[in-house]
C-alpha cells in the first residue's frame, strides 16, 4: 500500500469539499482498501464518510424508501419496515458476501463502484430508483454506464438512493461460490406501469432485459418468462461459466423470481 492521509469529515459539506479537492471517498473500504493493498489504487488522501449523519438512515417517504449512502448491508437487511414493504431489497442485502462484508459494505459504495457482478445495481435499475448526489438527482436508467463506470463526476458523492415500492418484486442470485458475488442475479419488479427486469453478473455491467420485461408485463407468470429466448451473444464467458450457461441462468432465475414474487 502506498502512503496516504486520512480525513474524517463530520459534515457532508466538509466531505464534498475534500472530494472536490481530490480526496477519494472511503465508505466501508471493502473494495477500496483491497485495491489499495494490491496497489491498483493509490489515492493521496481518503475522506472517511462514516462519521457523517446526513448519509445514514432508512426512511419511508410516500411510496419510496430513501436509504442513506452509508447504510451498511447489515442495516438494510435488518430494517423491519423495509423487510415488510420491500422484502426483495432487504433480502438482497442479507445475502451479500459474508457477515464481515455486510457489516462494513455500504449501499453508496456498492452503487458507486458498479462491479458488474454486484447485487445492488440490479435492484436500483429494476426498481427505477433515483440516485441522490451532492450535485443532483440521477435516474437509475442514466446512472450505470458499464463495467465499474457510472454517471458520477469526479468528486461527486452519492448521498442517498430512493427506491419506489413495487407491487411485487424478487431478487434471485445464483452465487459464484468462492466470491459470493452473482454469477447471475436477476431483479424483477412489477409496477402498475409494467415490469422491469435487471440482470447482473452476466455481462460487462448491469442491464435491463427488454424481452423479459415485455413478456412479463403482458403475463406475470414463470411460463411467460420461460418463453423468452435469451441471446447469449453479448454475455460473458469465463472460467466460471460460459455465455450459454449464463443465458440459461437468466431464464431460470427469472422464472424462479416470478414464482417467488407471486408467493
Ligand atoms: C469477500 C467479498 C464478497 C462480496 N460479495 C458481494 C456480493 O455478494 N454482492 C455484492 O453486491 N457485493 C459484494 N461485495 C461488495 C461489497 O458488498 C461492497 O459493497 C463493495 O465492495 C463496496 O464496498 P464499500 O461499500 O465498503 O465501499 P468502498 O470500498 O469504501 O468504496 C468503493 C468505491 O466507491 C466509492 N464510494 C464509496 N462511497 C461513495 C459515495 N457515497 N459516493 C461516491 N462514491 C463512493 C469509493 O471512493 C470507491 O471508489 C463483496 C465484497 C467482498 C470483499
Amino acid at each position: 500500500m502506498y502512503a496516504f492521509t486520512l480525513e474524517r469529515p463530520t459534515t457532508l459539506a466538509a466531505a464534498a469539499q475534500l472530494t472536490a479537492d481530490g480526496a477519494k471517498a472511503l465508505a466501508g473500504g471493502q473494495t477500496l482498501l483491497a485495491s489499495m493493498k494490491q496497489r491498483l489504487a493509490s489515492p493521496d488522501q481518503l475522506a472517511d464518510l462514516s462519521g457523517i449523519k446526513e448519509l445514514s438512515g432508512i426512511r419511508r417517504e410516500g411510496n419510496d424508501f430513501v436509504i442513506g449512502a452509508m447504510m451498511r448491508h447489515a442495516d438494510v437487511a435488518a430494517n423491519a419496515e423495509l423487510k415488510a414493504a420491500l422484502p426483495a431489497l432487504a433480502g438482497l442485502a442479507a445475502h451479500i458476501g459474508d457477515r464481515q462484508v455486510r457489516a462494513m459494505g455500504t449501499l453508496g459504495g456498492s452503487v458507486a463502484n458498479n462491479d458488474p457482478a454486484a447485487c445492488y445495481p440490479s435492484a436500483v435499475l429494476a426498481l427505477g430508483a433515483t440516485i441522490h448526489t451532492t450535485a443532483r438527482k440521477i435516474a437509475a436508467d442514466d446512472f450505470f454506464l458499464g463495467m465499474f463506470a457510472t454517471a458520477l463526476n469526479e468528486g461527486e458523492l452519492i448521498t442517498a438512493i430512493s427506491f419506489p415500492i413495487p407491487k411485487r418484486a424478487a431478487y434471485m442470485k445464483f452465487k459464484q461460490p468462492a466470491s459470493r458475488f452473482a454469477l447471475v442475479g436477476v431483479f424483477i419488479a412489477q409496477f402498475d406501469a409494467g415490469v422491469r427486469v435487471a440482470v447482473t453478473g452476466a455481462a460487462n455491467g448491469v442491464f435491463r432485459h427488454a424481452g423479459l420485461e415485455a413478456a412479463l408485463s403482458k403475463s406475470f407468470t414463470p411460463q411467460a418468462a420461460a418463453a423468452v429466448k435469451i441471446d447469449a451473444s453479448e454475455l460473458n464467458s469465463d472460467i466460471h461459466a460460459t455465455a450459454a450457461y449464463r443465458a440459461n441462468l437468466i431464464s431460470v432465475q427469472t422464472q424462479r423470481g416470478v414464482a417467488k414474487a407471486l408467493g
